[in-house]
């Protein structure tokens, strides 16, 4: 399954190839104050893969906060978050927002709720590097 999504302007769009054809996508909410304030719902396969493409870097704010291990790339133009990215040991992982798929139906996507308050700064990285994406091509547009 080839799924597509992208802010709302289309300045940051991504396409994540999903293999075998998904039955379900999990989405979790995610419960970190971040998220709580902009409606974070993610979604991550670590066999997938992904190419991201931002058209105009310098409408890209990078925003990161406590661990300050992950980057939100959130759209200055029209403020939507579609990608988390994290750096671990030089290598690029990241989750997607179900909220910016074009075209998906809603019914494939299984909803829950995901806290990680109180996770180590190393346990988070171990986790991410399990289940994040890990095949991640991240393109600016000079
Ligand atoms: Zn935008």
């Amino acid at each position: 399954m080839l799924i597509h999504g992208k802010c709302h302007c289309g300045n940051i769009a991504f396409s994540l190839t999903w293999e075998p054809d998904p039955a379900e996508i999990p989405a979790r909410a995610c419960t970190c104050t971040f998220c709580v304030k902009h409606g974070g719902v993610w979604t991550s396969n670590p066999a997938a893969s992904l190419k991201v493409e931002v058209g105009d870097p310098a409408l890209v704010s990078r925003y990161a906060f406590g661990t300050r291990t992950a980057e939100f790339h959130v759209c200055v133009r029209c403020g939507v978050v579609p990608v988390v990215t994290s750096r671990i040991d030089g290598h690029l992982y990241a989750v997607v927002s179900v909220n910016a798929f074009e075209g998906v139906p809603r019914s494939l996507l299984r909803g829950g709720g995901a806290s990680f308050d109180g996770e180590g700064t190393d346990s988070r990285l171990a986790r991410r590097t399990r289940s994040w994406i890990a095949d991640v091509d991240f393109r600016e547009s000079a």
